[in-house]
This record gives structure tokens, C-alpha cells and sequence, in this order.
């Protein structure tokens, strides 16, 4: 086969000089490599082979990117800038804390903004991820429970909305998970909740907004039942994006909550890379902390190991600290208000996006939606056999990253849309405008729906082997 990326003895690739006569001298034979397979292949076209490759990916910064929950909003370049300063990025995990009291400062004054919005007493910023972060949340709810010779607390209670994390974290945090369902509200059903209330369970978890994109305006009533039974209340807090600066997880009565500093708080994030999970507790909670735990002295700054009751470690040194530098660097650029504006935006964008689309889609849950909504491709299905799956490959075609799908379960043909604040009408108008194009041409013509997506690299994949048998190698 050839194409322009085939390599071959007549496409030499490297500026590197070739080895002197004597180089091998000395090197004994079993060890020498003369005939090495190596690819011959120009520099240029390498070059360009990876920058189309760059150019084929579809990120933040070429387009709007509605996932909901997952927060894909823009992050300030600023930020990206002062995370790569070599004095930060360059730090080693075990240089003389004397010699970082910079750093050890700038995670200290981080976690203080933290605490501010979060409305908790203390905060934690070792875990890499909110699933991380909700662990060690959990972790520390039961080391409470056991400290306090609490010992038959062995269930926490998620709603049917969470996100999969949640039960995932309270089984391996060994705790058997009691599922509530919502109510026609979509928010959690008070009755189911108090059914399931005992002194046998430890917490409950919750979103608030939740997954829906809605506020669960019974929160105080909710805090107030599972207080009652002794239990604690865990907030999941790695959407931070609708409640910034406008109402915090510690006043609604939560004694838990993690933030995804990669969604929320300016990290890039989506292929992968590294996040940050930082968990906030209340007071009751401050003994278990993960060691060690960062300590103003007067001294100076220094990490203390003298915790007694802590759950140990989470992960190893101190956290993703590039990460905590993005978001210190984004709440200090926003500043409270800013921040506070950021939600506003957030959640008016969402509800304009929403009613653009609630009259081509169904509408499962009236209520105001938050910073993100739900929408059902059901009717659509039941008229045309197009399912949200097929508008989602369709809008590909549009080069429109789609938003969520099939996520909250609770939502049959589910559609999940978080615009984020950083889209401007022009941008919203245009997702709205292909996603109205695509259910229109659901109607005429299913099939090429059904077909889609047709302009992109690849068609449909079978997405179970895309994971399990990845083929990182092929070729558009
Ligand atoms: C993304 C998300 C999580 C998990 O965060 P990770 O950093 O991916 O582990 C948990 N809960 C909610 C609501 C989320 O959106």
C-alpha cells in the first residue's frame, strides 16, 4: 500500500549524524542493533501527520462541547500560563518544605477560598479525582461513625439520579447501598427517603442540583431527617457550577462534600489527564483528614503526620498541584463576584438553551433547570425509531460535540445539556439550531439519521470493543 504516510528506504527521517566508523568498538556483539527496524519517513511529513491528526480531534477550544455534568467549559489560558512558571511546575515533591513555603502558601490559600465556598470548616486537596475525593469523603464518615462506637451503621443512600460514582464509592467504601427513587418532581422522594431512614445508615449522598439540573428545595427538610437518624449527608459537589457565590453544600447541612477542581475550577480535562478532588469536611469531621495534613505554624508552613484518627493517606505526596494552582489562579482572576456570575451565567444559559428545545423534544421534568437539563428523545423514538444515540451521531455530521446521553438513567432516551456560562448566544443559538435540524430531519428522513455520522474519520464504532480492544493504530 502506498499513501503519503507509507515510509520507505528513500525517506530518511532524521538530522541525527550518522554513528563514526569506531562507534561499536568495545560493545559486545549479542548487544549490537545495526539492522533496526526503524521507520524511514521524512521529518515534514511526520509533522504533518500529527498535526492532522491534532486537527481531526474536537476539544473546548474549536467548539461548543454540551456534555452535561461533565462541565467542558473554556479554561482561561491565564491559567494554563501561571501552572507552567517553572518555579511551581518545577517543584519536586521532596524538596525541604522550608524551600516551598510559596507553594505550601499558594495551597493554603486555595484551600481557604474553598472552605469559603464550600461552607465547610476544612479542606483536604489530596485526592486526584472526585471519585477519589468522594472515597475519601466516605472514608471519614465511617471512621466517624466507628470513633464514636457508632458500629451498626452499614448502608448509604444514593437517589436513583446520582452519578455511578456514588454507589461505587459507598460499596468500596464497604457500605451495602440503598437506592431511593425521585419523586414526579424529579427531586428525591421524601416519603421512599423516610422509609429507608434508620439507624443503620451512615450517610446520605447527594447532588444538589442534581443530574437533572434540578434544586432540591427540600434540602433543609432532607438535612434535618437524616440528622435525625444520626446519619451524615455527603455532597457531591464535582459540579459546583449552578451554586457558586449564591448558596454553599455547608449551609444547606451537608457535613461532606469533594469538588472536581477539573470541572468546576478551570482544568482542562476530557482526555484523561490528571484532576484534583479536594474534599471539605465540618468540624466533627477534622480528625480524620488524610495525612498529611498542610499546617500554618509560626514558622512557617509544614505538613503534620500527628493525626491519631486520620484515615491515612489517599495518595501519594500532596495532591495534583498543577491543578490547584489553575484553580487558585481562576477563583482569584473571578473573585467572589465573579465567580457568583460565572453560576448566574451558567444557569441562564441553560435555561435559554432549554427553551429553544422544549418544543422538538419531550420535557421530562417542567421545573427550572439549573446550570444543566434533561431532555427525552422518547416520542421521537416511539414516532420515528430515532433514538437519542442516532441525534447524538447526527450532530457530528454538524461539527457539534453532543451532549450527554443515557445519563440520568432515571430518564428514558435521555439527552443531558450543560452549556456553561463561558458559550455566548450566538454559540447557544447554534447548538439549539443543529440539534432543531437534526430532530426535523428525524422526522423527514430517519434513516440518515440512523446512518449517521457520515463525515467524520471514523462511523459508528462498536463501542464496547473501542474500549476493551482499542485500536490506537489505524489510520483515517
Ligand atoms: C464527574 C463526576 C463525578 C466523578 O468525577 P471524576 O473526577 O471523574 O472521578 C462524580 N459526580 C458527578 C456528579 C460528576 O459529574
Amino acid at each position: 500500500m502506498t499513501s503519503l504516510f507509507a515510509s520507505g528506504p528513500t525517506r530518511p527521517g532524521s538530522y541525527v549524524p550518522h554513528a563514526p566508523e569506531d562507534a561499536l568498538e568495545g560493545i559486545p556483539a549479542a548487544q549490537r542493533r545495526e539492522d533496526l527496524d526503524l521507520p524511514h519517513m521524512a521529518e515534514i511529513e511526520v509533522a504533518r501527520h500529527f498535526t492532522a491528526l491534532a486537527h481531526a480531534n474536537y476539544g473546548i477550544d474549536t467548539g461548543i462541547y454540551p456534555l452535561g455534568s461533565c462541565t467542558m467549559k473554556y479554561n482561561p489560558k491565564v491559567n494554563e500560563a501561571l501552572s507552567r512558571l517553572p518555579g511551581l511546575a518545577r517543584l519536586h515533591p521532596y524538596t525541604p518544605v522550608e524551600r516551598v513555603q510559596g507553594a505550601l502558601e499558594l495551597m493554603d490559600r486555595l484551600a481557604r477560598a474553598l472552605r469559603e465556598i464550600t461552607g465547610m470548616d476544612a479542606i483536604s486537596l489530596q485526592p486526584a479525582a472526585g471519585a477519589q475525593g468522594e472515597l475519601t469523603g466516605i472514608l471519614m464518615i465511617r471512621a466517624y461513625h466507628e470513633a464514636r462506637g457508632d458500629a451498626g451503621r452499614d448502608q448509604v443512600i444514593v437517589p436513583d439520579s446520582a452519578h455511578g460514582t456514588n454507589p461505587a464509592t459507598a460499596a468500596m467504601a464497604g457500605f451495602q447501598v440503598v437506592t431511593v427513587p425521585s419523586d414526579a418532581r424529579g427531586g428525591v422522594d421524601i416519603d421512599a427517603l423516610e422509609r429507608a431512614l434508620s439507624p443503620r445508615v451512615a450517610a446520605l449522598m447527594l447532588t444538589n442540583p442534581n443530574t437533572l439540573g434540578i434544586f432540591e428545595d427540600r434540602i433543609a427538610e432532607i438535612a434535618q431527617r437524616v440528622h435525625g437518624v444520626g446519619g451524615l449527608l455527603y455532597y457531591d459537589g464535582a459540579n459546583l457550577n449552578a451554586i457558586m457565590g449564591i448558596t454553599r453544600p455547608g449551609d444547606m447541612g451537608f457535613d461532606a462534600v469533594h469538588l472536581n477542581l477539573h470541572k468546576t475550577f478551570s482544568t482542562p480535562h476530557g482526555g484523561g489527564g490528571p484532576g484534583a478532588g479536594p474534599v471539605g469536611v465540618k468540624a466533627p469531621l477534622e480528625p480524620f483528614l488524610p495525612t498529611p495534613v498542610l499546617e500554618a505554624t509560626a514558622d512557617g508552613y509544614r505538613f503534620s503526620w500527628e493525626r491519631p484518627r486520620s484515615i491515612g493517606p489517599v495518595r501519594s505526596f500532596f495532591g495534583n498541584f498543577g491543578m490547584l494552582v489553575r484553580a487558585y489562579a481562576y477563583i482569584r482572576a473571578l473573585g467572589p463576584e465573579g465567580l457568583r456570575e460565572a453560576s448566574e451565567q451558567a444557569v441562564l444559559n441553560a435555561r435559554y438553551l432549554k427553551h429553544r428545545l422544549a418544543d422538538v423534544l419531550d420535557v421530562p421534568y417542567e421545573r427550572d433547570a439549573m446550570h444543566e437539563f434533561v431532555l427525552s428523545a422518547r416520542s421521537l423514538q416511539r414516532a420515528t425509531g430515532v433514538r437519542a444515540l442516532d441525534l447524538a451521531k447526527r450532530l457530528l455530521d454538524h461539527g457539534v460535540h453532543p451532549p450527554t446521553v443515557y445519563f440520568p438513567l432515571v430518564v428514558e432516551e435521555a439527552l443531558m445539556i450543560e452549556p456553561t456560562e463561558t458559550e455566548s448566544l450566538q454559540r447557544l443559538d447554534g447548538l439549539a439550531e443543529a440539534i432543531r435540524s437534526v430532530v426535523a430531519e428525524a422526522r423527514r428522513d430517519p434513516d440518515a439519521v440512523r446512518r449517521a455520522p457520515e463525515r467524520t474519520p471514523v462511523g459508528r464504532l462498536d463501542e464496547v470493543r473501542a474500549v476493551r480492544a482499542p485500536d490506537l493504530g489505524a489510520r483515517p
